[in-house]
């Protein structure tokens, strides 16, 4: 109700129900037609009339105003006309007449106060925008308190600001691993933060990278490949105590501390590690059929993409005590780690193989990796995976139990487990992949041969423990199920991975890269990075991996040279 509203009370002001409603409560309010200032000062006069006494010179005195006065006389002068004979009647109708106004002045007192409080709760509201709006602060109710109100406007700011803090180095982070348009989003997801001084400046930031990135050629991606590192070098290369595994050992494993030499240097020379998945994915084209479609990746100016790919992550029994990790596990921080046993027998957890150690490496060196990607792993399944012995043959209770095989009595909880350790590998940015069920040659064994394995790897690992969502082989021995043509799905093997939902397909080139793009398939070559390749450029002067770094700088001295070859 306004102010000007109540100055024209008992008036009609219009036709409708509820203006006739409103009209009818004013005039309820107002029944002897005096305005509402009046109304409010003659509360004094009632209290006079009453026999109030107010402490002289008090500003109560004041009050009464000459229309009000004037009434007072007029009334006065009426009841002098009338003569005694009505004094009760006179003096009752004065008391009732004193009740009317008595009730008028306090709702028009109360209305009074709901208009300062209006006020007040409309001043603080506004000045709670202001603030909102400069420090991105939340919404704020116009009815609250002024206590309330006075406190929130005190802390909104400290926990806007942390807000915004979170929010630019979370943004900071995602620009660090390239992903700018996600930072972007992130900042403008919050529009105070956007608006704020840091979040512009952010902002312009990333803008600028932006407009200097370049586009990787995609056909020009190296794929280096590791497998289980050695950590106790002098066990592993022992050849009194592994005989021929020894050689093996020293052909095609790498170890820790070259592994940790090659990163250094992979990473001071610009190279970024990205997924099989960012060169190329399966896309719904507009005739709803779906495409492998060459990705995007935009690095600044003299980085370049990588793929590195580990096989063999099973920590085979073979392996067991030869100076490399047991299995790996989810550490108390929720992220994958080794468990390794020391030659004393001691069980302990930390970085013994290349995913903990990578893992390390991108968080000190986060731009080592483009939007979180780190590697590739591949498993046989023959001995289970990760370490963990979840193949059907150590089932005593299946139909494909190998007696040959010691029965693994744990086998479901081992299989549950080895789920976890699949899913804390892909939260981390690993790619997982098949290496066939039994380390086979796909090109040599016959069709019927590489569909039965690749079934029992299908159902022992893919479905058992990947949920079904494994899409990339790195063939054993680099072993292709085609040559350098381009597949066709004449091809029957490759036709019949396809269908089991194979769509990345990984052999070994010696070639610094080489990468096939198909209608619906990637196909890329690997290069090895182990100590038979490194000693062919050390003593043979293959130069194979000079594009890389400088072998003899990684080649470790405890290994037996020459190292055999394969
Ligand atoms: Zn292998």
């Amino acid at each position: 109700m306004s102010l000007e509203n109540k100055g024209k009370k008992g008036r009609p002001i219009g036709k409708t129900g509820r203006q006739a409603y409103r009209n009818s409560y004013r005039n309820d309010l107002y029944e002897d037609g005096s305005a509402s200032s009046e109304s409010y000062y003659s509360l004094g006069g009632d209290h006079e009339q009453a026999g109030y006494r107010r402490p002289a010179g008090s500003s109560y005195r004041r009050t009464g105003s000459d229309a009000a006065k004037a009434r007072r006389r007029a009334a006065r002068n009426r009841q002098a006309q009338s003569g005694r004979r009505n004094t009760r009647n006179m003096s009752a109708r004065r008391r009732a007449a004193r009740r009317r106004r008595k009730i008028k002045n306090i709702i028009t007192l109360i209305l009074l106060l709901l208009l300062l409080i209006l006020v007040i709760a409309g001043v603080i509201f506004g000045v709670k925008k202001l603030i909102g709006f400069i420090s991105g602060g939340g919404d704020i109710a116009a009815t609250m308190s002024v206590e309330e109100s006075t406190e929130e406007s005190y802390t909104a700011p400290e926990t806007t600001r942390s807000e915004q803090d979170i929010i630019l180095s979370e943004a900071d982070f995602m620009a660090l691993q390239y992903d700018y348009d996600g930072a972007i989003e992130l900042i403008n997801s919050n529009p105070e933060v956007a608006a704020s001084p840091e979040g512009m400046e952010a902002l312009q930031k990333f803008e600028e990278i932006k407009a200097g990135l370049v586009e990787q050629d995609i056909t020009k991606i190296t794929h280096v490949f590791f497998h289980s590192l050695v950590v106790d070098e002098d066990n592993a290369f022992d050849k009194d105590k592994w005989g021929k595994q020894a050689d093996g050992y020293n052909q095609v494993m790498t170890t820790v501390t070259e592994f940790e030499k090659m990163l250094d240097k992979f990473y001071s020379d610009g190279f970024v590690l990205v997924r099989l998945h960012d060169i190329a994915s399966m896309k719904e084209q507009e005739d709803g059929s779906m495409t492998m479609t060459k990705g995007k990746i935009m690095l600044p100016e003299g980085k370049k993409a990588m793929v590195i790919s580990q096989d063999d992550v099973c920590y085979y029994e073979y392996m067991k005590g030869a100076g490399f990790a047991d299995r790996i596990i989810v550490g108390d921080d929720g992220r994958p780690t080794c468990v390794y046993t020391e030659p004393s027998g001691n069980e302990v957890t930390g970085e013994y193989d290349l995913v903990p150690i990578l893992d390390r490496f991108v968080e000190e060196h986060p731009d080592f990796s483009y939007k979180g990607a780190k590697a590739c792993l591949a498993f046989t399944g023959y001995n289970g995976i990760l370490g963990y012995r979840t193949d059907e043959t150590y089932d005593p209770n299946s139909d494909m139990y190998d007696e040959e095989k010691k029965a693994n009595t744990n086998i479901e909880a081992d299989r549950e487990t080895a789920r976890q350790v699949v899913r804390a590998l892909k939260d981390a940015g690993y790619e997982l992949a098949s290496h066939s069920w039994g380390h086979r040659n796909y090109t040599d064994i016959s069709y019927e041969h590489m569909k039965k394995d690749a079934d029992r790897w299908d159902k022992n690992v893919n479905k058992e423990l990947m949920n079904g969502e494994c899409d990339i082989i790195l063939f054993p021995f680099g072993a292709d199920v085609g040559d350098w043509h381009a597949y066709s799905h004449d091809n029957a093997k490759f036709d019949y991975l396809w269908d089991l939902g194979f769509r990345y397909f990984c052999n070994v080139d010696s070639a610094q890269y080489w990468v096939q793009l198909g209608n619906d398939y990637l196909r890329q070559g690997r290069r090895n990075l182990d100590g038979y390749a490194m000693w062919q450029d050390i003593a043979n002067g293959k130069n194979k991996l000079t594009d890389l770094f400088d072998s003899s700088e990684i080649f470790s001295d405890k290994r037996p040279t020459p190292v055999p070859g394969y």
